[in-house]
């Protein structure tokens, strides 16, 4: 018999390891990953483009009702196309990374992307990361991680990850741009981060991506032996 197709959900803030881990994760598993904070960037830099502010709600139902957002996972780089261009790295920057969680409180924005990233997951076999899977777009997933780390190991990590892209970033700004980033998507009224009650927590700080991944995928493996002994 055919394993079945499981949804995967990690939510966490921003530098816990999410997209490192997620990637990872679904490529061991053979699953799509589907990053949903690439989504929200991407409405950012379109609204950005057209001058849209996040308050602006009529502006941003227009741009989301027809914005087309997809995936490709050709090569080594997982790509993010909206509209038809390219905007992988362009989404990265340190103000369209403020600029999403700014936009991400709007109702509108919300349901048009997690109608999209249900979609996406309608079939199972599916890693999904962001900060509301658990609790809002697949509360029924089978399995849930909230991924944490230290919010100094956290900013370490944002820090790196800019250095490495050849953005000039100052590292204190940056742990203040994480920490104040959390705050803004933990205390929006609108599906705010919080772990799901079901939800495995797993503290990254000091552990490797390997470790990490490791312990899922033993997680995944025990899942399934409960739920063939569940049907027998
Ligand atoms: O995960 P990432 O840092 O790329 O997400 C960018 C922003 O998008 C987050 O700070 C958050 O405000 C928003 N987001 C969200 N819901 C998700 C994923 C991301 O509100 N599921």
């Amino acid at each position: 018999m055919e394993d079945k197709k499981l949804i995967i959900a990690i939510d966490g803030p921003s530098g816990a390891g999410k997209s490192t881990v997620g990637k990872e994760l679904a490529k061991r598993l053979g699953y799509l990953y589907i990053d949903t904070g690439a989504m929200y960037r991407g409405v950012a830099l379109k609204a950005k483009e057209r001058g849209i502010e996040p308050e602006d709600e009529k502006a941003l139902s227009q741009l989301v009702s027809s914005i087309q957002i997809s995936f490709t996972s050709g090569g080594e780089e997982n790509r993010i196309l909206c509209d038809g261009e390219d905007v992988t790295h362009a989404i990265r920057s340190p103000e369209i990374s403020r600029f999403a969680s700014e936009i991400s409180k709007s109702r509108i924005v919300r349901e048009a992307l997690v109608r999209m990233q249900r979609e996406m997951g309608k079939e199972g076999g599916g890693v999904l990361e962001g900060r509301d899977i658990g609790t809002v777009v697949f509360p029924d997933a089978d399995l849930k991680f909230y991924l944490d780390a230290d919010p100094e190991e956290r900013g370490r990590r944002r820090f790196r990850e800019f250095s490495e892209k050849g953005v000039e970033v100052d590292f204190k700004e940056t742990l203040k741009e994480v920490v104040e980033r959390d705050q803004n998507d933990m205390s929006r009224s609108l599906s705010p981060l919080k772990r799901a009650d079901d939800a495995i927590l797993i503290d990254s700080t000091c552990r490797s991506v390997d470790e990490i991944v490791g312990e899922m995928c033993r997680i995944v493996a025990e899942k399934r032996r409960w739920d063939e002994t569940d049907y027998r």
